[in-house]
């Protein structure tokens, strides 16, 4: 089945009781038994849902993975993964990272005695010049939140196998649209469902995928046992989401590409990141792993202020001043004072988070509309 077609089909089925096409809302917590014991597969909803169980089978159809597992939130669903690790163990991460993702690393797990490094993997070699045998996990997120730098994920797994080590991928940028990274050896896929799967900004979600039996058996151990489990109406509203995956990540390429393209040549602006640019520094590896460069653009202004940003980012209309991407309707952001406003100034300068950086999340709005919008806010 491709793509399109597995987002519509894979894993669901009509309802077997009354034929329902939709995958109905299982809201209840507990079912009916026979007997002690003598159940349909359903016991306690903390533990299985028929709706979320349909919703986790066609995430891990997308993903060319085996077992798909849902979270209330994509930060449950890393600290699940987490929940792997032991006292000693070692994780290297890319740098240039979630700030929820930093967060629950080094304010929450690294109390347990659980090592971290932060390396700007784009070079390869910073990971392997810190490998060693207590590295548990290497921790990618390509492309990374708010530079668009991209990891070269099947280089990534090679080092994680040389040392024995599990190698997860914070998808939720790219989605399997753009990339599949067990294809590329990765050993479990993350994704803050709230983004572009769910993609209409209407709910919280979070998710991880495998395919090796011995570690699904793990993590759904761990999710039953701490039970950060979404409820069925979350899960219908993102199953029924992901049923236009497809054309939404085409036309947030589509219009990405556009309005990358046209920043580029505006005299205020310094400079735009975006992976699909030749001139991108990891443009080779972005082409080789990616199928197309997705929705996501960042830019700075010649003017390096806050104040010249705050010119751009208070002006729009369309592109609406908020946290969050990958919904349906274009989002504008200012990561120096919001998403990575807890980072020291001159760390965050070191990556790249000037003043002026603006975000993008492009929507699947007419371009020509978001382009006056822009023109208008620069202007
Ligand atoms: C939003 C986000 C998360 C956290 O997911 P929540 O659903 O907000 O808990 C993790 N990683 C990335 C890249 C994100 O954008």
């Amino acid at each position: 089945m491709k793509f399109g077609t597995k987002t519509i089909h894979a894993g669901l089925e009509p309802d077997p009781s009354t034929g329902a096409i939709m995958t109905p809302i299982f809201q209840t917590s507990t079912y009916v038994q026979a007997a002690p014991g003598d159940h349909k597969g359903y016991e306690y909803s903390r533990t299985h849902n028929p709706t979320r169980h349909a919703l986790e089978n066609n995430l891990a159809a997308l993903e060319n993975g085996k077992y798909g597992l849902c979270f209330g939130s994509g930060m449950a669903a890393i600290d699940c993964l987490l929940k792997l690790l032991l006292p000693g163990d070692e994780v290297i991460s890319t740098s240039d990272l979630y700030g929820g993702s930093y967060r629950l690393f080094t304010k929450v797990y690294a109390k347990y005695g659980i090592k971290f490094h932060f390396v700007p993997m784009a070079d390869l070699s910073t990971i392997t010049a810190l490998a060693n045998s207590n590295t548990k996990l290497i921790w990618v997120e390509t492309p990374t939140n708010p530079m668009m730098n991209i990891i070269d994920i099947a280089g990534a797994a090679a080092i994680a196998k040389q040392y024995n080590a599990m190698l997860a991928v914070d998808n939720t940028f790219a989605t399997p649209y753009l990339q599949t990274p067990l294809d590329l050896g990765a050993d479990v896929v993350m994704h803050s469902v709230t983004k572009y799967l769910g993609g209409h900004s209407d709910v919280v979600m979070g998710a991880l995928v495998a395919k090796d039996d011995a570690l699904a058996e793990k993590l759904y151990f761990l999710q039953n046992a701490a039970g950060a489990v979404p409820g069925p109406q979350d899960c219908f509203l993102v199953l029924r989401g992901i049923k236009t995956l497809h054309i939404r990540m085409q036309r947030h390429c589509e219009n990405g590409r556009i309005i990358a393209e046209w920043l580029k040549k505006q005299p205020k602006v310094a400079k735009v990141n975006w992976p699909g640019f030749p001139e991108h520094p990891n443009h080779e590896v972005a082409k080789k792993q990616m199928r197309d460069f997705g929705g996501m653009v960042s830019f700075t202004l010649k003017e390096n202020t806050i104040a010249a940003a705050n010119q751009v980012l208070t002006k729009t209309h369309l592109f609406a001043l908020a946290e969050s991407l990958g919904g349906v309707e274009s989002l504008i952001g200012h990561p120096a004072t919001m998403t990575h406003a807890s980072i020291p100034k001159e760390e965050r300068e070191k990556t790249g988070v000037l003043d002026s950086l603006i975000r993008l999340s492009v929507g699947i709005e007419d371009v020509d509309d978001l382009i006056a919008d822009l023109e208008a806010a620069l202007g």
